[in-house]
């Protein structure tokens, strides 16, 4: 094949090649002598036992055949016998581009399980970015990286939205503790430690926030969460894209420099602690003078100091603990978690295979964001369901947001009876919280004659509000129309707000939520995109529009994230609210809430 005849991208994708490979690359393409001992390490094997394209050598060989053709002597020479062949054309490349993010989650059990040392996931990432720069990807890919690229995090949390919800967080933590110094600190400067998150925290689960603010409050640490450069995840790691990578590690960074923190603490995630603490300074071309570490070492530490109390007796529920890929195959962080288990909660079961063993959660490897494989992804999730059930746990812990999302996934898809928590939740829950004595502090006159006048009015019986009434956080006497083709979940987001005290409509498709908007002017409108008939974005511009509907406030929820875009690319004002589906009860709330104003 010559290269007139070659496709310009796959062209690039030849060239590019060469200047990706390196010594361990190289060592992990020419090293397999196809012996098979790694098949059955791969969840996709196990659940395709009879599809030979889902082995590691097979998916390996889609991407060796090119550098035997290009890069190895022997392909020159011998191109029939070592099975080297090119690729030509664009179909040749989406062919691999299925391969290498379809059908492998990057999360190196059959790396482990190699005699000669092959390490497919990183061959396997490192044709992700050669595609990735000819932008061949999943358009969830595209998505994801484009908001951290431009927004600097890849779930497109807005500055604005992260600095609220902080506030929102300190306001609550400081009357849960009673406490006027219970704040989250913002680019405080000097601190012992700089706390870095993951947007999924901001956006569906943010009571892992406050909950870490409760531990560093309670230990005395002086701590600030940055106003930028918060963002420990890193989407380079998932799509072989190193400029993505150094460029994220280094806002992370040189926010942590500036501040002059003494020490970066990564909440629990898998690929972010791998991305920030073993990857970032290779990407980033940077040398940075600050520690780094997870935060369950640092709960860890500060149980086993004396910094905080915890008493285990308040998680009694049976766990068992799901090691993430990332984590303990790339990092070896396994037992520091198990250390922490074993403190927090009274009944914790190990999962067989664990450790460096353990199985994928399905959700590694970016794969959350690329629903077009969602059906092969939980149906490669037997496995795992298989050792969920197996410990019989009620609780899986995990010290990762990308395998809560992936476990969540598989729990509901296998029908298993168990919730998904991470340790921080549970280290909060057995927290002993001592509260600040209150100081009798001695009047001064003019306090004295305004307590004088806050009595006298206080013992004046005023009207209750409807909205007084009610518990803090409840939906009472809000209307919400929930949008949504799939029963399923029409029926779980149904239930949730009702539990809460909402009143709920429902649509099945884009024409009814119109219909029903129209009749029944509800306070908020949640919105799915992909619904057959009329789409979501065009019932949400044509409502936008709409001189009755045009203020209605409308939250998006989807399970495609790559068509975020057709809803604000369009010329009219931006949605209220935004989540990814899966959804979990705590996320829903608290944006519902959220885009509401109601006090939580
Ligand atoms: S890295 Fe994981 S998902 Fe990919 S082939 Fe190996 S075992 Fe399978
Ligand atoms: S990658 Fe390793 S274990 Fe798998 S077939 Fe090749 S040599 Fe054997």
């Amino acid at each position: 094949m010559s290269k007139r005849t070659r496709s310009h991208n796959a062209q690039k994708v030849i060239e590019r090649m060469g200047k990706k490979l390196n010594r361990q690359i190289v060592g992990s393409l020419a090293g397999c002598v196809h012996c098979g001992l790694c098949t059955d390490s791969c969840h996709y094997v196990l659940a395709n036992p009879g599809d030979p394209t889902y082995a590691p050598a097979y998916k390996a060989d889609q991407i060796r055949k090119i550098f035997k053709r290009h890069y190895d002597w022997t392909g020159r020479v011998v191109p029939w016998w070592v099975k080297a062949k090119s690729v030509s054309s664009d179909e040749d490349l989406e062919a691999l581009k299925d391969t290498v993010f379809g059908k492998c989650t990057n999360c190196r059990r059959c790396s482990l399980n190699c005699p000669m040392g092959v390490d497919y996931a990183t061959f396997n990432r490192m044709a992700r970015g050669l595609l990735v720069s000819v932008g061949v990807m999943p358009e969830g890919v595209a998505v994801v990286s484009k908001d951290q690229w431009e927004i600097g995090n890849q779930m497109g949390v807005l500055k604005e939205d992260y600095l609220e919800t902080l506030d929102w967080l300190s306001e609550e933590m400081q009357d849960e503790l009673g406490d006027e110094s219970a704040v989250i600190p913002i680019d405080k400067e000097d601190a012992d430690v700089v706390y870095s998150i993951n947007p999924r925290e901001v956006k569906y689960d943010p009571r892992t926030i406050s909950d870490a603010a409760k531990i560093f409050h309670q230990a005395g640490e002086n701590w600030t969460m940055p106003s930028e450069g918060w963002d420990m995840t890193n989407f380079g790691l998932f799509s072989g894209d190193d400029d993505l990578g150094g460029s994220v590690a280094r806002r992370l960074f040189e926010k942590t420099s500036a501040l002059r923190g003494r020490k970066l603490v990564i909440s629990e995630c898998g690929h972010g602690y791998r991305s920030t603490r073993c990857e970032g300074q290779n990407w980033a071309q940077m040398d940075v003078d600050f520690e780094m570490e997870s935060s369950v070492n640092t709960m860890l530490r500060y149980i086993e100091q004396g910094r905080i109390k915890v008493d285990k007796s308040r998680n009694k529920t049976p766990v068992t603990f799901h090691d993430s890929c990332n984590n303990a195959r790339s990092c070896g962080l396994t037992e520091e978690p198990r250390a922490l288990l074993r403190l927090v909660c009274e009944d914790f079961r190990e999962m067989h295979p664990n450790r460096a063993e353990n199985y994928c959660c399905t959700g590694g490897g970016g794969a959350m964001s690329m629903s077009e494989y969602t059906p092969r992804r939980l149906k490669s999730g037997k496995v795992k369901a298989e050792q969920l059930e197996a410990t019989g746990a009620q609780i899986v812990v995990t010290s990762c947001h990308n395998c809560v999302d992936g476990l969540q996934d598989v729990i509901r898809h296998y029908k298993l009876d168990m919730k998904v928590t991470q340790l921080v939740n549970l280290v909060a829950k057995a927290l002993v919280v001592e509260k600040p004595v209150p100081v009798e502090a001695v009047p001064t006159p003019a306090e004295e004659v305004a307590a004088i006048t806050a009595e006298v009015s206080a013992a004046t019986p005023a009207p209750v509000a409807a909205a007084d009434a009610a518990p803090r956080g409840s939906l009472d006497g809000y209307t919400i129309l929930v949008t949504d083709d799939e029963p399923d979940f029409v029926t779980f987001a149904s239930a949730i707000l009702e539990d809460h005290g909402a009143r709920v409509l429902q649509a099945h498709s884009g024409e009814e939520a119109m219909e029903t908007a129209r009749r029944e002017m509800p306070d908020l409108m949640t919105l799915d995109l992909s619904m057959p008939g009329t789409s979501g974005s065009e019932v949400f511009e044509r409502m936008r529009r709409d001189p009755e509907l045009g203020q209605l406030p409308i939250f998006i929820i989807t399970g495609q994230p790559e068509l975020r875009r057709l809803i604000y690319d369009r010329d009219v004002r931006s949605p209220e609210g935004y989540l990814d589906k899966p959804i979990t009860e705590q996320g829903l709330l608290f944006n519902i809430r959220k885009a509401l104003n109601v006090p939580h």
